[in-house]
Order: C-alpha cells, then sequence, then structure tokens
C-alpha cells in the first residue's frame, strides 16, 4: 500500500483510522513491537480496540529488565486477553560478549553500549520482524532528536517493510490523558521518577525539568541516544 494513502489516512482520521486501515490491509501481516511502556500500551490499547486478531505482539526480554515490566508484560495479557510473544538473545552471543568485555560493557563506551543493543535488542527484533509487511511501533516525535522528523508512516529501508507509529503527534500529557481515561495498565515505575524505561542499568530516575528520555543511557550524548531499533533512514 502507498505510504501516501497511510499518511493522509493518519491526517484525515488520526492514529485511529490509521490503526484501522492497516489492521484491514495487511491482516495477519502486521506486527506490534512493544516494551510494555507508557506510549506502548497506550498502542496495545488502540490494537486490541480495533481488531487484535489481526496483528501479533512481541516484546523482548533482554536479560536485563526491571521486575515492573514483567508484571506489566503479565497484567497487559490477562486485560487484553493476548499472548504478547517473548523474543529473547542468542545465548552463545551473549555469554561470548560478556566473556570478552564484562558484565557492565555499556558504561565504558558509545561501542560498547551499541554492541551489547545490538546482540540483546536488534537482533531479537529483526528476528521477530521476518515475515511481516507492518511494523507497528509507539514511537512519538517529541521522544528525543533523534525522532523529531518522524512521519506516520514511512518506509525502513533497512528491514524493507513499512514502519507505522500512529502516536507521532502525541504529547507526553496526551498519551497519560489517553491512559487515564482507558485505564491502560501500565509499569509503576512510571509513578516513581522513570518517564521513559529501557533495561535497568541503563536507565535512572530523571530530576524535576529534565527532558522524558533524559534518564536513557544518561551518560552519552543525546544525538547517540538510540538503541538501533529505530535508526532507519528511510527512502
Ligand atoms: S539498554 Fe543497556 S543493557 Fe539493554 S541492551 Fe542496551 S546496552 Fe544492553
Amino acid at each position: 500500500m502507498n505510504l501516501e494513502i497511510l499518511n493522509k489516512e493518519y491526517q484525515t482520521n488520526g492514529p485511529r483510522g490509521l490503526i484501522g486501515m492497516v489492521l484491514e490491509h495487511y491482516r495477519g501481516e502486521s506486527v506490534f513491537s512493544t516494551s510494555l511502556q507508557a506510549e506502548d500500551q497506550v498502542v496495545t490499547h488502540m490494537l486490541c480496540g480495533e481488531n487484535k486478531q489481526a496483528v501479533d505482539f512481541i516484546t523482548l526480554d533482554t536479560g536485563r529488565m526491571f521486575e515492573d515490566i514483567y508484571h506489566t508484560l503479565h497484567r497487559t495479557n490477562q486485560r487484553y486477553g493476548i499472548d504478547i510473544r517473548v523474543m529473547f538473545p542468542h545465548t552463545d552471543r551473549v555469554e561470548e560478549m560478556v566473556k570478552e568485555k564484562g558484565i557492565n560493557l555499556f558504561y565504558e563506551s558509545v561501542e560498547n553500549r551499541k554492541l551489547c543493543c545490538h546482540i540483546r535488542k536488534t537482533e531479537p527484533l529483526v528476528r521477530a520482524l521476518q515475515g511481516y509487511k507492518v511494523w507497528i511501533t509507539g514511537l512519538r516525535r517529541e521522544q528525543s532528536v533523534t525522532r523529531n522528523s518522524l512521519p506516520a508512516a514511512e518506509w525502513d529501508k533497512g528491514l524493507k517493510m513499512i514502519k507505522i507509529n500512529p502516536l507521532v503527534d502525541f504529547s507526553y500529557q496526551e498519551v497519560w490523558q489517553y491512559i487515564r481515561e482507558n485505564k491502560v495498565p501500565y509499569p509503576s515505575l512510571h509513578d516513581n521518577g522513570y518517564p521513559s524505561i529501557g533495561c535497568a542499568p541503563c536507565t535512572r530516575k530523571v530530576e524535576k525539568g529534565e527532558g522524558v528520555r533524559a534518564g536513557r543511557w544518561w551518560w552519552e550524548n543525546p544525538e547517540s541516544k538510540e538503541c538501533g531499533l529505530h535508526l532507519n533512514k528511510n527512502g
């Protein structure tokens, strides 16, 4: 399907219109990758309200997650009657990396951090996305400098699939308004100073006045703060 049509549908009928169109045209060929944090929980709620049979749900267990995320995964499956598929990294690659570079290699250099994200996140995600035509995400434009030109529908050149970002224009406040109005389950870390949640050793609480993603890989420059999952140069 033409990206222009999808983006036009989004402009006219918003996230629900875009989701409805995608699930109708790509029934059984669409997948949503969820991190179980606030934005993604909103998308899960929207997808389940539209047609949960038409889409598959996946999440990544990097081996370094907060316990809160596992509870949220369980609660989300129960609440929506879905079965989110959990993807794990290859054990041999994790073992080799830790043997060579240590268990907390990510603090030592951007290169090490990217290697860890590649082995624990990107490779399992790419494996999980194989065979699908559409990848749905919970990305928002205002989340970071690396996402400020994100469209609602784009072509992922690397993965050769359509990428749909239905919450692209949502503000942080709108995400939370949606969660409250619809009683969407979410990780309790969000109530305790963690507006954005990644792996436990790479996420800290944010201070008053800091950006939403300031607690992610806080020791790095904002420009390098992506895990590799969303570094598409669309074209
Ligand atoms: S967020 Fe941290 S622990 Fe998780 S995969 Fe990336 S570098 Fe590794």
